[in-house]
């Protein structure tokens, strides 16, 4: 399932971007070109402006002069006389050059469907004027500027018609389209390429978070079964025993549903830190104060195994706490309720209070069983327990979890240490 949301994901971010990409580089394409076309334009008509003032300074044309310029490469020219083409393009253009010929007539046919003529066909010997277009040579397979200057000489009104080819600024915006295919196929690879580990990197989180939950039902449904099912057979069995030994089942009967009641509390309070239900009300407390009431609550449950419970407070004034009272002493009660489960009987236990650098640390020390470096990793994980604790029945392996989430939601930090000569060091601080 996740895969194919992989997938999907990967495809909606690359796609968006890229269609966002694509359109940007059309636009800037469009700009771009319609700069280039425009500065071609502005180009080639300053150039007719300036070959329209040598032609008038011109006496009489010269074949020397168009040849010349024609030599350069940019403009190809053709001489009207009266609307006789001139010796000059006679010469150049028939059984030689018949492109030229045919490029000649095409652009007269575009010249004429422009529909221009001059404010006065009557031009004088001092008055010219030009008139430029554009037109598609089917014979070049190229677009072509043309301009016609209409100009007196002598009598007779010259035609000469200018063409440049704009198969260069064709040939640059091809180019400019080739290389922005290019980049923009390697962007949008790219943008794949980083979709699909970006999304991968989002959904980590998700997944390991549904595998867990997952996890977690499976373990709940397991704990949960084990009570149920001593529920159900101590009932079968209280209905047909005898009425003295009916007691009996039903105090494993009541027994079992203040596990299961506890476990369902458990269950309820991690799923509350899960959903962001995790109510932590901070006031300002006397966490010595506090400690010493868990201790007291404590003590008869320590004696009950022979077990040495002592409290180590400063000997000086220590500020408020700025703590939720009830969840910090559920925090101090699993992990004493830990200890002493798993200290041995006439073990020992300490709980002590210290204040520094704006920190409180409270230790719990006991000299039990301990926990080997590799259980540490995992005893804070939902449902662990310790394979040499798993005899303990009144422990789900949610204590320290639930202790985590707490303090968690108090900005403080839990950790376990080996104590010296056995036993561990639970330290939080706050
Ligand atoms: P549990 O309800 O089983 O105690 P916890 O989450 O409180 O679950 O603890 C997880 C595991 O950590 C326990 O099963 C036990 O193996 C280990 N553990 C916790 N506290 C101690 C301790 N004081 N000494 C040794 N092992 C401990």
């Amino acid at each position: 399932m996740f895969k194919k949301v992989h997938i999907r994901l990967t495809l909606l971010c690359a796609g968006i971007t890229a269609i966002i990409m694509i359109t940007m580089s059309l636009c800037y394409l469009y700009v771009s070109e319609t700069g280039l076309y425009k500065n071609h334009y502005q180009s080639f008509q300053s150039d007719i402006n300036t070959i329209t003032t040598n032609l008038e300074q011109q006496s009489v044309i010269s074949m020397e002069w168009l040849s010349k310029m024609e030599a350069q490469g940019k403009y190809l020219f053709y001489v009207l006389d009266n609307g006789i083409p001139f010796l000059y393009n006679q010469l150049n253009e028939p059984e030689e050059n018949p492109k030229r010929a045919l490029l000649l007539e095409e652009s007269l046919d575009a010249y004429q469907e422009s529909g221009w003529n001059s404010p006065t066909n009557t031009v004088s010997a001092f008055t010219s004027y030009h008139f430029e277009f554009e037109f598609t040579s089917a014979s070049c397979d190229s677009k072509f500027f043309g301009s016609v200057i209409r100009m007196g000489k002598s009598s007779s009104t010259l035609e000469v018609i200018v063409l440049s080819s704009l198969e260069s600024l064709e040939l640059q915006i091809r180019e400019q389209r080739i290389r922005f295919v290019l980049i923009d196929i390697t962007a949008i690879l790219l943008l794949g390429i980083f979709s699909w580990i970006f999304t991968g990197k989002l959904l980590r989180p998700i997944m390991e978070n549904q595998e867990k939950q997952a996890q977690f039902v499976a373990s709940a449904s397991h704990e949960l079964r084990t009570p149920l099912a001593v529920i159900i057979s101590a009932t079968e069995c209280c209905k047909n025993a005898p009425s003295e030994r009916q007691e009996g089942f039903l105090k494993t009967i009541s027994q079992e549903s203040i596990r299961m009641s506890n476990l369902v509390n458990d269950m309820l309070t991690l799923s509350g830190s899960d959903s962001h239900h995790f109510l932590v009300q901070p006031e300002s407390i006397e966490l010595d104060t506090l400690l010493i009431n868990v201790f007291e609550a404590f003590e008869p449950l320590a004696k009950e195994k022979s077990i040495t419970l002592s409290i180590l407070l400063p000997d000086y004034a220590l500020p408020l706490c700025l703590a939720d009272p009830e969840r910090i002493k559920q925090v101090i009660s699993i992990l004493l309720h830990n200890a002493i489960s798993y200290t041995p009987n006439h073990g020992k236990i300490d709980i002590s209070l210290s204040y520094c650098k704006s920190h409180f640390s409270i230790a719990v020390r006991d000299n039990g069983i301990g926990i080997s470096d590799e259980e540490k990793k995992r005893i804070f994980d939902r449902f662990y327990r310790a394979e040499k604790s798993r005899s303990t029945k009144d422990h789900f392996g949610l204590g320290l979890s639930i202790a985590l989430e707490i303090i968690k939601a108090h900005n403080g930090s839990i950790s376990v240490t080996d104590a010296i000569g056995g036993g561990s060091i639970f330290t939080v601080m706050l």
